[in-house]
Protein backbone atom coordinates (compact mmCIF):
# COMPACT_ATOMS: atom_id res chain seq x y z
CA UNK A 1 0.00 0.00 0.00
CA UNK A 2 1.37 3.65 -0.62
CA UNK A 3 2.78 5.58 2.22
CA UNK A 4 2.36 9.13 2.68
CA UNK A 5 5.67 10.63 4.52
CA UNK A 6 5.26 14.49 6.05
CA UNK A 7 6.25 16.86 3.37
CA UNK A 8 9.98 18.36 4.11
CA UNK A 9 9.40 20.96 6.67
CA UNK A 10 11.26 22.56 9.13
CA UNK A 11 8.68 20.69 11.49
CA UNK A 12 8.88 17.36 10.06
CA UNK A 13 12.71 17.87 10.79
CA UNK A 14 12.04 19.28 13.91
CA UNK A 15 9.34 16.84 15.18
CA UNK A 16 8.68 15.38 18.38
CA UNK A 17 9.25 11.41 18.64
CA UNK A 18 6.17 9.91 17.40
CA UNK A 19 5.19 5.80 17.26
CA UNK A 20 4.56 4.44 14.44
CA UNK A 21 0.86 3.85 13.83
CA UNK A 22 -0.80 1.00 11.81
CA UNK A 23 -3.32 1.14 8.74
CA UNK A 24 -6.44 0.06 9.50
CA UNK A 25 -6.74 -3.76 8.09
CA UNK A 26 -9.81 -4.70 9.93
CA UNK A 27 -13.11 -3.81 10.81
CA UNK A 28 -14.00 -2.00 13.93
CA UNK A 29 -16.93 -1.07 15.51
CA UNK A 30 -17.06 2.64 17.82
CA UNK A 31 -19.13 5.57 18.59
CA UNK A 32 -17.91 8.28 16.47
CA UNK A 33 -15.46 7.68 13.57
CA UNK A 34 -13.30 10.85 12.88
CA UNK A 35 -12.36 11.08 9.52
CA UNK A 36 -8.97 13.31 9.85
CA UNK A 37 -6.24 13.81 12.34
CA UNK A 38 -5.84 17.21 12.21
CA UNK A 39 -6.44 19.54 14.66
CA UNK A 40 -10.26 19.29 14.23
CA UNK A 41 -10.17 15.88 14.06
CA UNK A 42 -7.71 15.70 16.99
CA UNK A 43 -9.58 18.09 18.92
CA UNK A 44 -12.85 16.25 18.79
CA UNK A 45 -11.43 13.27 19.53
CA UNK A 46 -10.11 14.57 23.09
CA UNK A 47 -13.24 16.45 24.10
CA UNK A 48 -15.84 13.26 22.91
CA UNK A 49 -13.06 10.82 24.81
CA UNK A 50 -13.12 13.09 27.62
CA UNK A 51 -17.03 12.81 27.42
CA UNK A 52 -16.73 8.74 27.14
CA UNK A 53 -17.59 8.17 23.83
CA UNK A 54 -15.10 5.65 22.24
CA UNK A 55 -13.37 7.05 19.36
CA UNK A 56 -11.86 5.42 16.17
CA UNK A 57 -9.82 8.62 14.02
CA UNK A 58 -8.86 7.57 10.41
CA UNK A 59 -5.61 9.34 8.77
CA UNK A 60 -5.19 9.26 5.49
CA UNK A 61 -1.22 10.19 5.53
CA UNK A 62 -0.17 10.59 9.47
CA UNK A 63 -1.02 12.82 12.26
CA UNK A 64 -1.06 16.30 11.28
CA UNK A 65 -0.15 15.82 7.48
CA UNK A 66 -2.63 18.60 6.65
CA UNK A 67 -2.67 22.18 7.66
CA UNK A 68 -2.18 21.38 11.23
CA UNK A 69 1.49 20.27 10.51
CA UNK A 70 2.73 23.04 8.01
CA UNK A 71 1.14 26.09 9.32
CA UNK A 72 2.91 29.39 10.20
CA UNK A 73 1.43 28.35 14.39
CA UNK A 74 0.38 31.23 15.01
CA UNK A 75 -2.27 31.44 17.26
CA UNK A 76 -4.66 34.04 16.41
CA UNK A 77 -8.28 34.58 18.13
CA UNK A 78 -11.18 35.23 16.37
CA UNK A 79 -12.55 33.77 12.68
CA UNK A 80 -11.12 34.83 9.29
CA UNK A 81 -14.00 37.51 9.04
CA UNK A 82 -14.50 39.37 12.03
CA UNK A 83 -17.32 39.19 14.45
CA UNK A 84 -18.68 42.54 12.85
CA UNK A 85 -19.06 41.35 9.79
CA UNK A 86 -20.85 37.93 11.32
CA UNK A 87 -22.90 41.13 13.20
CA UNK A 88 -23.91 42.77 9.81
CA UNK A 89 -25.28 38.98 8.42
CA UNK A 90 -27.12 36.98 11.25
CA UNK A 91 -29.51 37.72 13.74
CA UNK A 92 -28.16 39.22 17.41
CA UNK A 93 -28.80 35.58 19.02
CA UNK A 94 -26.67 34.16 16.56
CA UNK A 95 -24.65 36.67 16.26
CA UNK A 96 -23.56 37.05 20.08
CA UNK A 97 -23.38 33.56 20.56
CA UNK A 98 -20.45 33.24 17.81
CA UNK A 99 -18.88 36.34 19.56
CA UNK A 100 -18.02 34.72 22.54
CA UNK A 101 -16.62 31.54 21.02
CA UNK A 102 -14.34 33.97 19.23
CA UNK A 103 -11.84 33.95 21.88
CA UNK A 104 -12.13 30.25 23.22
CA UNK A 105 -9.64 28.11 21.19
CA UNK A 106 -6.84 29.78 22.19
CA UNK A 107 -8.20 29.22 25.47
CA UNK A 108 -8.05 25.31 24.75
CA UNK A 109 -5.02 25.08 23.06
CA UNK A 110 -3.47 26.55 26.49
CA UNK A 111 -5.47 23.91 28.76
CA UNK A 112 -4.38 20.76 26.81
CA UNK A 113 -0.70 21.66 26.53
CA UNK A 114 -0.88 22.02 30.44
CA UNK A 115 -3.26 19.28 30.88
CA UNK A 116 -1.47 16.84 28.69
CA UNK A 117 2.30 18.27 28.92
CA UNK A 118 2.47 18.73 25.05
CA UNK A 119 6.08 20.17 23.96
CA UNK A 120 5.48 22.82 21.35
CA UNK A 121 7.50 25.79 22.06
CA UNK A 122 3.87 27.46 23.11
CA UNK A 123 4.92 31.31 23.69
CA UNK A 124 2.54 33.97 24.37
CA UNK A 125 1.86 37.16 22.30
CA UNK A 126 0.72 38.05 18.63
CA UNK A 127 1.41 41.32 16.87
CA UNK A 128 -0.88 42.52 14.14
CA UNK A 129 1.16 44.97 12.04
CA UNK A 130 -0.61 47.95 10.23
CA UNK A 131 1.40 48.94 6.97
CA UNK A 132 -0.99 52.06 6.63
CA UNK A 133 -3.13 54.72 8.71
CA UNK A 134 -6.46 52.92 7.38
CA UNK A 135 -5.30 49.24 8.67
CA UNK A 136 -4.41 51.66 11.90
CA UNK A 137 -7.86 52.42 12.11
CA UNK A 138 -9.15 48.87 11.56
CA UNK A 139 -7.27 47.37 14.30
CA UNK A 140 -8.40 50.72 16.94
CA UNK A 141 -12.38 49.23 15.67
CA UNK A 142 -11.27 45.55 16.04
CA UNK A 143 -9.87 46.64 19.70
CA UNK A 144 -13.07 47.95 20.64
CA UNK A 145 -15.26 44.77 19.16
CA UNK A 146 -12.69 42.76 20.87
CA UNK A 147 -13.60 44.30 23.95
CA UNK A 148 -17.13 44.38 23.34
CA UNK A 149 -16.59 40.65 23.87
CA UNK A 150 -14.69 40.27 26.89
CA UNK A 151 -11.45 40.48 25.06
CA UNK A 152 -8.94 42.51 26.81
CA UNK A 153 -5.27 41.71 26.56
CA UNK A 154 -5.07 43.77 24.03
CA UNK A 155 -2.28 47.11 23.36
CA UNK A 156 -2.61 49.58 20.60
CA UNK A 157 1.00 50.50 19.34
CA UNK A 158 2.08 53.47 17.49
CA UNK A 159 5.16 53.84 15.67
CA UNK A 160 7.70 53.95 18.08
CA UNK A 161 5.98 51.31 20.28
CA UNK A 162 5.59 48.87 17.60
CA UNK A 163 9.46 48.77 16.82
CA UNK A 164 10.23 47.99 20.06
CA UNK A 165 8.84 44.52 19.34
CA UNK A 166 9.46 44.17 15.31
CA UNK A 167 12.68 45.21 14.23
CA UNK A 168 10.45 46.78 10.65
CA UNK A 169 10.12 49.86 9.36
CA UNK A 170 7.11 48.87 7.19
CA UNK A 171 4.83 49.41 10.03
CA UNK A 172 2.98 52.59 10.95
CA UNK A 173 1.31 50.96 14.18
CA UNK A 174 -0.29 47.59 15.34
CA UNK A 175 -1.84 46.00 18.21
CA UNK A 176 -0.52 43.20 20.82
CA UNK A 177 -2.45 40.51 21.72
CA UNK A 178 -1.13 38.99 24.82
CA UNK A 179 -4.07 35.75 23.98
CA UNK A 180 -1.95 35.17 21.00
CA UNK A 181 0.61 33.48 20.58
CA UNK A 182 2.93 30.87 18.84
CA UNK A 183 3.29 27.12 18.78
CA UNK A 184 5.40 24.16 17.36
CA UNK A 185 2.13 23.15 14.97
CA UNK A 186 3.18 19.75 14.17
CA UNK A 187 4.16 19.03 17.83
CA UNK A 188 0.89 20.35 18.68
CA UNK A 189 -0.75 18.12 16.76
CA UNK A 190 1.34 15.22 18.06
CA UNK A 191 1.15 15.81 21.29
CA UNK A 192 -2.52 15.95 21.05
CA UNK A 193 -2.51 12.53 19.24
CA UNK A 194 -0.86 10.98 22.44
CA UNK A 195 -3.40 12.51 24.63
CA UNK A 196 -5.92 11.20 22.51
CA UNK A 197 -4.70 7.08 22.83
CA UNK A 198 -3.83 7.82 26.68
CA UNK A 199 -7.73 8.34 26.76
CA UNK A 200 -8.06 4.99 25.37
CA UNK A 201 -9.02 6.41 21.29
CA UNK A 202 -7.24 4.62 18.35
CA UNK A 203 -5.88 6.55 15.34
CA UNK A 204 -4.88 4.35 12.09
CA UNK A 205 -2.26 6.40 9.61
CA UNK A 206 -2.01 5.74 6.25
CA UNK A 207 -5.86 5.08 6.15
CA UNK A 208 -7.84 7.43 3.86
CA UNK A 209 -11.78 7.00 4.18
CA UNK A 210 -12.48 6.18 0.66
CA UNK A 211 -16.52 5.68 0.81
CA UNK A 212 -18.74 6.40 3.44
CA UNK A 213 -22.08 3.99 3.73
CA UNK A 214 -24.77 6.71 5.23
CA UNK A 215 -27.71 5.15 7.20
CA UNK A 216 -28.77 4.35 10.49
CA UNK A 217 -25.04 3.02 11.42
CA UNK A 218 -22.75 4.41 8.63
CA UNK A 219 -19.57 2.51 7.75
CA UNK A 220 -16.26 3.96 6.44
CA UNK A 221 -14.42 2.23 4.22
CA UNK A 222 -10.23 2.28 3.98
CA UNK A 223 -8.88 -0.22 1.33
CA UNK A 224 -8.09 -2.70 3.68
CA UNK A 225 -10.89 -2.20 6.18
CA UNK A 226 -14.08 -0.46 7.55
CA UNK A 227 -15.34 1.24 10.75
CA UNK A 228 -18.93 1.13 12.02
CA UNK A 229 -20.10 4.14 13.82
CA UNK A 230 -22.99 5.52 15.48
CA UNK A 231 -21.57 8.86 14.36
CA UNK A 232 -19.33 10.68 11.91
CA UNK A 233 -17.05 13.29 12.06
CA UNK A 234 -15.68 14.56 8.93
CA UNK A 235 -12.61 16.68 9.34
CA UNK A 236 -10.53 16.06 6.14
CA UNK A 237 -10.60 19.99 5.32
CA UNK A 238 -8.63 20.85 2.12
CA UNK A 239 -7.26 17.07 2.28
CA UNK A 240 -10.77 15.84 1.54
CA UNK A 241 -10.82 15.83 -1.95
CA UNK A 242 -14.74 14.49 -3.13
CA UNK A 243 -15.33 12.40 -0.33
CA UNK A 244 -18.76 14.14 0.62
CA UNK A 245 -19.56 15.64 -3.08
CA UNK A 246 -21.94 18.33 -1.36
CA UNK A 247 -19.17 19.72 0.84
CA UNK A 248 -17.03 20.15 -2.07
CA UNK A 249 -18.99 22.91 -4.15
CA UNK A 250 -18.69 25.87 -1.40
CA UNK A 251 -14.99 25.39 -0.41
CA UNK A 252 -11.96 25.83 -2.23
CA UNK A 253 -8.60 24.35 -1.30
CA UNK A 254 -5.61 27.07 -1.71
CA UNK A 255 -2.38 26.79 -0.91
CA UNK A 256 0.34 29.32 0.88
CA UNK A 257 3.64 28.88 1.22
CA UNK A 258 6.40 29.21 3.83
CA UNK A 259 10.09 29.35 4.36
CA UNK A 260 12.71 28.57 7.12
CA UNK A 261 15.72 30.23 7.52
CA UNK A 262 19.24 28.61 9.15
CA UNK A 263 19.49 29.04 12.63
CA UNK A 264 20.11 32.87 13.92
CA UNK A 265 21.74 33.00 16.93
CA UNK A 266 19.84 34.64 19.73
CA UNK A 267 21.42 38.00 19.05
CA UNK A 268 20.54 38.29 15.72
CA UNK A 269 16.73 36.70 16.82
CA UNK A 270 16.35 38.80 19.52
CA UNK A 271 17.35 42.02 17.18
CA UNK A 272 14.37 41.51 15.06
CA UNK A 273 11.40 39.93 17.57
CA UNK A 274 13.07 41.00 20.94
CA UNK A 275 9.96 39.46 23.09
CA UNK A 276 9.26 36.17 20.75
CA UNK A 277 6.30 37.61 19.77
CA UNK A 278 4.79 36.44 16.04
CA UNK A 279 4.00 38.93 14.01
CA UNK A 280 1.14 38.94 10.62
CA UNK A 281 0.60 42.36 8.91
CA UNK A 282 -3.34 43.26 8.11
CA UNK A 283 -2.88 43.04 4.24
CA UNK A 284 -5.54 40.88 2.20
CA UNK A 285 -2.93 38.90 1.10
CA UNK A 286 -0.68 38.94 4.47
CA UNK A 287 2.35 38.06 5.47
CA UNK A 288 3.00 36.21 8.92
CA UNK A 289 6.40 35.32 10.71
CA UNK A 290 7.73 34.14 13.95
CA UNK A 291 11.18 32.71 15.67
CA UNK A 292 11.45 28.64 16.31
CA UNK A 293 12.62 26.96 19.48
CA UNK A 294 15.84 27.10 17.88
CA UNK A 295 15.72 30.44 16.84
CA UNK A 296 15.10 30.34 12.73
CA UNK A 297 12.70 33.13 11.48
CA UNK A 298 9.73 30.82 9.75
CA UNK A 299 8.18 33.58 7.03
CA UNK A 300 5.39 32.79 5.47
CA UNK A 301 3.56 34.86 2.96
CA UNK A 302 0.07 35.71 0.42
CA UNK A 303 -1.46 32.92 -1.42
CA UNK A 304 0.08 31.81 -4.46
CA UNK A 305 -1.55 29.39 -6.82
CA UNK A 306 -0.19 26.37 -8.09
CA UNK A 307 3.75 27.48 -6.71
CA UNK A 308 4.26 24.10 -5.47
CA UNK A 309 8.24 22.58 -5.76
CA UNK A 310 10.67 23.98 -2.99
CA UNK A 311 12.93 26.09 -5.28
CA UNK A 312 10.23 28.06 -6.55
CA UNK A 313 8.55 28.72 -3.08
CA UNK A 314 11.83 30.25 -2.02
CA UNK A 315 11.54 32.52 -4.85
CA UNK A 316 8.67 33.97 -3.97
CA UNK A 317 8.60 34.38 -0.32
CA UNK A 318 12.31 35.62 0.69
CA UNK A 319 11.85 38.55 -1.12
CA UNK A 320 8.99 39.05 0.72
CA UNK A 321 10.87 38.34 4.35
CA UNK A 322 13.61 40.73 3.04
CA UNK A 323 11.25 43.49 1.99
CA UNK A 324 10.42 43.05 6.13
CA UNK A 325 14.01 42.13 7.22
CA UNK A 326 16.87 43.58 4.94
CA UNK A 327 19.40 42.64 7.20
CA UNK A 328 18.82 38.84 6.47
CA UNK A 329 20.14 39.35 2.70
CA UNK A 330 22.66 37.07 3.88
CA UNK A 331 21.19 34.12 5.80
CA UNK A 332 20.28 30.84 3.87
CA UNK A 333 17.05 29.48 3.51
CA UNK A 334 17.30 25.96 5.16
CA UNK A 335 13.19 24.75 4.37
CA UNK A 336 10.76 25.56 1.99
CA UNK A 337 7.23 23.65 2.41
CA UNK A 338 3.58 24.50 0.84
CA UNK A 339 0.10 23.75 2.63
CA UNK A 340 -3.70 24.00 1.61
CA UNK A 341 -6.14 25.81 3.77
CA UNK A 342 -9.57 25.79 2.39
CA UNK A 343 -10.94 29.19 1.47
CA UNK A 344 -15.27 29.33 1.80
CA UNK A 345 -16.77 32.30 -0.01
CA UNK A 346 -17.72 33.92 3.03
CA UNK A 347 -14.06 33.10 5.07
CA UNK A 348 -16.04 31.85 7.30
CA UNK A 349 -16.33 28.34 8.59
CA UNK A 350 -18.58 25.59 7.16
CA UNK A 351 -20.51 23.19 9.70
CA UNK A 352 -23.14 21.04 9.89
CA UNK A 353 -24.69 17.50 9.81
CA UNK A 354 -25.72 15.38 6.49
CA UNK A 355 -28.42 13.02 8.11
CA UNK A 356 -28.85 12.85 11.79
CA UNK A 357 -25.27 11.55 12.14
CA UNK A 358 -22.45 12.67 9.51
CA UNK A 359 -21.21 15.97 10.86
CA UNK A 360 -18.57 17.91 9.40
CA UNK A 361 -16.43 21.58 10.19
CA UNK A 362 -14.29 23.13 7.57
CA UNK A 363 -13.19 25.86 5.60
CA UNK A 364 -11.83 28.32 8.30
CA UNK A 365 -9.95 30.31 5.33
CA UNK A 366 -6.41 31.36 6.63
CA UNK A 367 -7.11 31.70 10.24
CA UNK A 368 -7.81 28.30 11.81
CA UNK A 369 -5.12 27.17 14.67
CA UNK A 370 -7.73 28.59 17.14
CA UNK A 371 -11.31 27.39 15.65
CA UNK A 372 -10.29 24.43 14.96
CA UNK A 373 -9.82 23.70 18.38
CA UNK A 374 -12.82 25.19 19.47
CA UNK A 375 -14.70 22.80 16.60
CA UNK A 376 -13.50 20.11 18.07
CA UNK A 377 -15.41 21.15 21.50
CA UNK A 378 -18.35 22.71 19.72
CA UNK A 379 -18.55 19.39 17.72
CA UNK A 380 -18.25 17.21 21.05
CA UNK A 381 -21.38 19.16 22.38
CA UNK A 382 -23.69 18.40 19.30
CA UNK A 383 -23.10 14.88 19.63
CA UNK A 384 -24.02 14.88 23.52
CA UNK A 385 -27.14 16.68 22.39
CA UNK A 386 -26.15 20.25 23.13
CA UNK A 387 -26.34 21.72 19.27
CA UNK A 388 -26.86 25.49 20.29
CA UNK A 389 -23.44 26.37 19.99
CA UNK A 390 -23.05 24.11 17.07
CA UNK A 391 -26.16 25.65 15.16
CA UNK A 392 -24.67 29.27 15.81
CA UNK A 393 -22.14 27.69 13.12
CA UNK A 394 -24.52 25.42 11.17
CA UNK A 395 -26.01 28.60 10.42
CA UNK A 396 -24.11 30.78 9.03
CA UNK A 397 -25.09 31.49 5.47
CA UNK A 398 -22.53 29.50 2.59
CA UNK A 399 -22.91 30.00 -0.75
CA UNK A 400 -20.96 28.13 -4.30
CA UNK A 401 -18.08 29.94 -5.74
CA UNK A 402 -18.74 31.25 -8.46
CA UNK A 403 -17.52 29.24 -11.92
CA UNK A 404 -17.92 26.24 -10.14
CA UNK A 405 -15.80 23.16 -9.59
CA UNK A 406 -14.40 24.26 -12.87
CA UNK A 407 -13.97 27.89 -12.79
CA UNK A 408 -13.59 28.73 -9.52
CA UNK A 409 -9.74 28.85 -8.94
CA UNK A 410 -9.20 31.08 -11.77
CA UNK A 411 -11.93 33.44 -10.49
CA UNK A 412 -10.30 33.41 -6.84
CA UNK A 413 -7.07 34.24 -8.11
CA UNK A 414 -8.37 36.61 -10.02
CA UNK A 415 -10.23 37.79 -6.87
CA UNK A 416 -6.01 37.68 -4.83
CA UNK A 417 -4.80 39.49 -7.66
CA UNK A 418 -7.35 42.49 -6.95
CA UNK A 419 -7.49 42.40 -3.02
CA UNK A 420 -3.17 42.26 -3.38
CA UNK A 421 -3.74 45.68 -5.91
CA UNK A 422 -5.83 47.27 -2.69
CA UNK A 423 -2.70 46.56 -0.57
CA UNK A 424 -0.05 47.52 -2.38
CA UNK A 425 -2.01 50.77 -3.20
CA UNK A 426 -3.47 50.68 0.54
CA UNK A 427 -7.01 50.66 -0.08
C1 LIG B 1 0.91 26.99 5.20
C2 LIG B 1 -0.22 27.32 6.13
C3 LIG B 1 -0.04 28.28 7.11
C4 LIG B 1 -1.07 28.56 8.00
N1 LIG B 1 -0.81 29.39 9.06
C5 LIG B 1 -1.76 29.57 10.01
C6 LIG B 1 -1.46 30.32 11.18
O1 LIG B 1 -0.33 30.74 11.39
N2 LIG B 1 -2.46 30.53 12.07
C7 LIG B 1 -3.73 30.03 11.87
O2 LIG B 1 -4.61 30.27 12.70
N3 LIG B 1 -4.01 29.25 10.81
C8 LIG B 1 -3.05 28.99 9.89
N4 LIG B 1 -3.32 28.17 8.84
C9 LIG B 1 -4.63 27.47 8.79
C10 LIG B 1 -4.66 26.29 9.76
O3 LIG B 1 -3.45 25.59 9.74
C11 LIG B 1 -5.82 25.37 9.38
O4 LIG B 1 -7.02 26.13 9.38
C12 LIG B 1 -6.01 24.20 10.34
O5 LIG B 1 -4.81 23.56 10.64
C13 LIG B 1 -6.99 23.20 9.72
O6 LIG B 1 -7.05 22.07 10.52
P1 LIG B 1 -7.93 20.83 10.09
O7 LIG B 1 -7.77 19.77 11.09
O8 LIG B 1 -9.32 21.30 9.82
O9 LIG B 1 -7.34 20.39 8.67
P2 LIG B 1 -5.94 19.70 8.34
O10 LIG B 1 -4.92 20.06 9.34
O11 LIG B 1 -5.63 19.99 6.91
O12 LIG B 1 -6.22 18.17 8.57
C14 LIG B 1 -7.01 17.39 7.71
C15 LIG B 1 -6.48 15.97 7.81
O13 LIG B 1 -7.43 15.10 7.21
C16 LIG B 1 -6.74 14.09 6.49
N5 LIG B 1 -7.68 13.58 5.49
C17 LIG B 1 -8.21 14.23 4.43
N6 LIG B 1 -9.04 13.40 3.74
C18 LIG B 1 -9.04 12.22 4.41
C19 LIG B 1 -9.69 10.97 4.17
N7 LIG B 1 -10.48 10.78 3.13
N8 LIG B 1 -9.46 9.96 5.05
C20 LIG B 1 -8.64 10.13 6.13
N9 LIG B 1 -7.99 11.30 6.36
C21 LIG B 1 -8.18 12.33 5.52
C22 LIG B 1 -5.55 14.84 5.90
O14 LIG B 1 -4.51 13.94 5.55
C23 LIG B 1 -5.17 15.77 7.03
O15 LIG B 1 -4.22 15.20 7.91
C24 LIG B 1 -2.32 27.91 7.90
C25 LIG B 1 -2.52 26.96 6.88
C26 LIG B 1 -1.48 26.66 6.01
C27 LIG B 1 -1.70 25.63 4.94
Amino acid sequence: MAHTPYPESYYAASANTTPPRPALQHDVETDVCVIGAGYTGLSSALFLLENGFRVTVLEAAKVGFGASGRNGGQIVNSYSRDIDVIERSVGPRQAQLLGQMAFEGGRIIRERVAKYNIQCDLKDGGVFAAITAKQMGHLESQKRLWERFGHTQLELMDQKRIREVVACDQYVGGMLDMSGGHIHPLNLALGEAAAVESLGGTIYEQSPAVRIERGTNPVVHTPQGKVRAKFIIVAGNAYLGNLVPELAAKSMPCGTQVITTEPLGDALAKSLLPQDYCVEDCNYLLDYYRLSGDKRLIFGGGVVYGARDPANIEAIIRPKMLKAFPQLKDVKIDYAWTGNFLLTLSRLPQVGRLGDNIYYSQGCSGHGVTYTHLAGKVLAEALRGQAERFDAFADLPHYPFPGGQLLRTPFAALGAWYYGLRDKFGY
